[in-house]
C-alpha cells in the first residue's frame, strides 16, 4: 500500500467538536448535531486525515437524509481496545434490499435519487476504516433512521 498511515496525537473531544462546527457550518445549521462523549483518555494516536474524512461523510449523509430540524446524535466511547464512534440519524433509512451494496462505488439507494450525490461517499469511509484496521457496521430502518457504527483499534 503507497498510503503512510499517520500516527498524530488526537484530543478526541476536541476532534470532534471542530468536525460538528463544521459541518453544521456547511449545512447552514439546519440539524442539530448531538456529541457524547464516554472516554477514559482524552488522546488517541491515529490518522487525522481518514478519521476526518469517515466522519465527514458520515454526518454529511445523516443530514442530508435526514428532514431539517432532526437531531444526529453522535456518541464516541472508548474502551481498552479502541475508539467506538455511532453516528444516528432520524431519516428516510435505506430500503432493505439496497443494504447490503451501499459500501460499493456509485451506489445509491432507490429512494434517494432526488436528492444530490454521487455515491462515493461510502466507498471511501468503508477504505478509510480498512486503512486503520477497524469495522463498519450499519443498521437502518425505513422511514425511522439509520445508525453507522465505526470501532477503529488504538492499540
Ligand atoms: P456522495 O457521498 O458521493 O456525495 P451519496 O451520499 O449518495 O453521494 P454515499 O455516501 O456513498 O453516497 O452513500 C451511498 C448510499 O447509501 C446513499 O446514496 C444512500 O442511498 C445510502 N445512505 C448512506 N447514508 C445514509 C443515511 N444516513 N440515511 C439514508 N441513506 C443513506
Ligand atoms: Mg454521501
Amino acid at each position: 500500500n503507497k498510503i503512510q498511515i499517520a500516527k498524530t496525537p488526537i484530543v478526541i473531544s476536541e476532534f470532534f467538536e471542530t468536525l460538528k462546527e463544521e459541518v453544521a457550518r456547511s449545512n447552514n445549521e439546519t440539524h442539530t448535531v448531538n456529541l457524547t462523549f464516554d472516554l477514559l483518555e482524552p488522546v488517541i494516536k491515529t490518522d487525522p486525515k481518514l478519521l476526518r474524512n469517515i466522519f465527514i461523510n458520515l454526518l454529511t449523509n445523516a443530514i442530508k437524509f435526514s428532514p431539517e430540524k432532526e437531531f444526529v446524535y453522535v456518541s464516541i466511547l472508548q474502551d481498552d481496545k479502541g475508539l467506538n464512534v455511532t453516528v444516528k440519524d432520524g431519516g428516510i433509512g435505506i430500503p432493505p434490499d439496497d443494504v447490503k451494496n451501499v459500501f460499493e462505488p456509485f451506489y445509491r439507494a432507490t429512494n434517494v435519487m432526488v436528492i444530490k450525490g454521487t455515491g462515493l461517499g461510502l466507498s471511501i469511509v468503508k477504505k478509510a476504516v480498512d486503512l486503520l484496521d477497524g469495522k463498519i457496521h450499519m443498521t437502518s430502518k425505513i422511514g425511522e433512521g439509520t445508525e453507522f457504527s465505526v470501532t477503529i483499534p488504538t492499540v
